[in-house]
């Protein structure tokens, strides 16, 4: 394993399980897409109504009622099919899924089955590697079961909310190629604009297909599904655990049975939920109150020459016109809106400051922020603008690199504008030679063994009479101009 999944020992397949065990992973990602109303009905999907408030006779699968199919829902599908290389079929089926729960008031699931309106395509990891497609269908959600102290209740808002279930093949090798394959579905849906890819609120949910083989088998070993897993942490430490779960077994002589596992992510450990159905226990039928779904040749080309730029283009454009490094521009192209965020910095900061500054400012200190602070890549309290200031000044040599990082600390702390602050705690770069010289002269005038030496042929000791300079002018001079300045004042003392 190249990299060690996070979180408490055992949770990760160790490196003796994965000297004999082969593990297989396939993923099913739930994307709920972000039309305005549902996928059967006018009802909004709009998240945190009141419960049950978005709701009508058919999203509520009152008898008798008719589905009438949303035209946004398959133009945002097309676009997914699209981007990863998929065959748009003209013609598919919607289907009946029977099966009873309290979500679910109708009995039935509306989805597509034998005749998904795709197949085919795939993602390209980091690595290189390509993971296939087996099929994107869509489907309407269910609504959600709400539990409390002494009662449960039923909350359908969600219900027919329109998702695209997108269905990996059993191509992943490891709990981190299943988290880059799935980072990579959230950054595509989200630069095709067509789900907010929102794991914590459910609109980008993951079940995991694991299972092992001894190391040269060709057959694929039996699988266990862990049911939505909300986060790529707990994504990784699930299917680590279950790698060395499944390997237990197998080493102890037993078998695995296909079943249902849910995730504990205190415990880090999957458990039981239940036997898994077979597909014939759902009594899939073409659903008679709607008919084919036939998509045009017309129609995909249109949507086809309407796709947005997509992240592994940007990225390379971003090497192309911005020469950044591969690292730069995956990070910066990983998700849209910080892709956006680098953009507008870029385009405000002027010609005296290099993309490369942008990127690295964007990538470290910005992000670090957004990490800890978590903020929202959409609207970041530190705002691009406000960036783009800093970055200027130092262009312009109003102020330090050194400086302008204590300036972004207070920008992040308090907030406020750059230029306000460096003037506010008076700390404009003194560009003047006179005072620069000042200083020198005082630290050469302290330090007369190591002027010995310099002049004596120790020039490494320029650092050392650069730093203390810095310090006693409280980082505020002008790096280059002491630098050449003080070789100056330190040739002069040869004489
Ligand atoms: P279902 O809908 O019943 O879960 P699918 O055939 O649609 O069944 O498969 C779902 C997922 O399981 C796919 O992502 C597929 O790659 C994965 N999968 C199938 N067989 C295996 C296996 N032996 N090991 C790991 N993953 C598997
Ligand atoms: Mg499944
Ligand atoms: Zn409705």
């Amino acid at each position: 394993m190249s990299k060690p999944a996070s979180g408490t020992s055992g949770t990760q397949a160790s490196d003796s399980v994965l000297a004999r065990y082969e593990p297989v992973i396939g993923l099913e990602v739930h994307c709920q897409l972000k039309t305005a109303s549902k996928l059967f009905c006018g009802c909004s999907t709009k998240f945190g109504a009141l419960p049950n408030h978005h709701t009508c006779p058919v999203c509520l699968g009152m008898p008798g009622v008719l589905p009438v199919l949303n035209a946004q829902v398959v133009d945002y599908a097309v676009r997914m099919a699209l981007a990863i290389g998929a065959q748009v079929a003209e013609v598919s089926v919607f289907a009946r899924k029977q099966y009873f729960y309290p979500d679910l008031p109708k009995g039935y699931q509306i989805t597509q089955y034998d005749l998904p309106y795709c197949s085919g395509g795939g993602v390209r990891l980091s690595s290189g590697k390509f993971v296939n497609m087996t099929r994107i269908h869509i489907e309407e959600d269910a609504g959600k079961n709400v539990h409390a102290d002494s009662a449960s209740f039923v909350d359908l808002n969600r219900a027919g909310i329109p998702l695209i279930e997108i269905v990996s093949q059993p191509e992943l090798a490891s709990p981190d190629e299943a988290a880059d394959y799935l980072k990579r579905l959230r950054s595509l849906v989200r630069a095709l604009d067509i789900s907010d890819g929102n794991l914590e609120e459910g609109s980008f949910r993951c079940d995991a297909n694991v299972s092992i083989r001894p190391i040269g088998q060709k057959t694929l070993g039996t699988r266990c599904e862990i049911k939505n897993l909300n986060s790529f942490r707990n994504i990784e430490k699930a299917i680590g655990y279950e790698i060395l779960r499944q390997a237990d077994v197998l080493d102890n002589g037993g078998a695995i049975k296909q079943q249902t596992l849910q995730f504990d992510a205190g415990t880090g450990r999957t458990s039981a939920m239940r036997s898994k159905e077979d597909s014939h226990d759902y009594r899939y039928f073409p659903d008679p109150d709607l008919g084919p779904l036939r998509i045009s040749k017309e129609r995909v080309a249109v949507i086809r020459a309407a796709l947005p730029e997509l992240p592994e283009a940007m990225a390379e454009r971003f090497k192309r016109e911005h020469g950044l490094n591969d690292y730069d521009a995956a990070l910066l192209t990983s998700d849209r809106d910080l892709a956006h965020y680098y953009e507008k910095t870029l385009k405000l900061v002027g010609a005296k400051v290099q993309p490369k500054i942008v990127a690295n400012w964007i990538t470290s200190e910005f992000l670090r922020e957004v990490n800890t602070r978590e903020w929202n890549l959409a609207a970041p309290p530190l705002t691009a603008e406000h960036l783009a200031e800093l970055l200027r000044l130092i262009g312009d040599e109003t102020i330090s690199g050194k400086i302008a990082k204590t300036v972004f600390e207070t920008m992040v702390s308090e907030g406020g504008a750059p230029a306000e602050i460096v003037k506010a705690k008076g700390l404009v770069q003194v560009s003047d030679t006179g005072a620069i010289i000042a200083v020198i002269d005082k630290v050469l005038d302290a330090s007369p063994k190591q002027v010995a030496d310099y002049l004596g042929g120790a020039e490494k000791l320029i650092g050392f009479f650069v730093g203390a300079v810095m310090k006693e002018s409280g980082g505020k001079m002008n790096p280059g101009l002491v630098n050449k300045v003080l070789k100056e004042r330190l040739e002069a003392r040869k004489k």
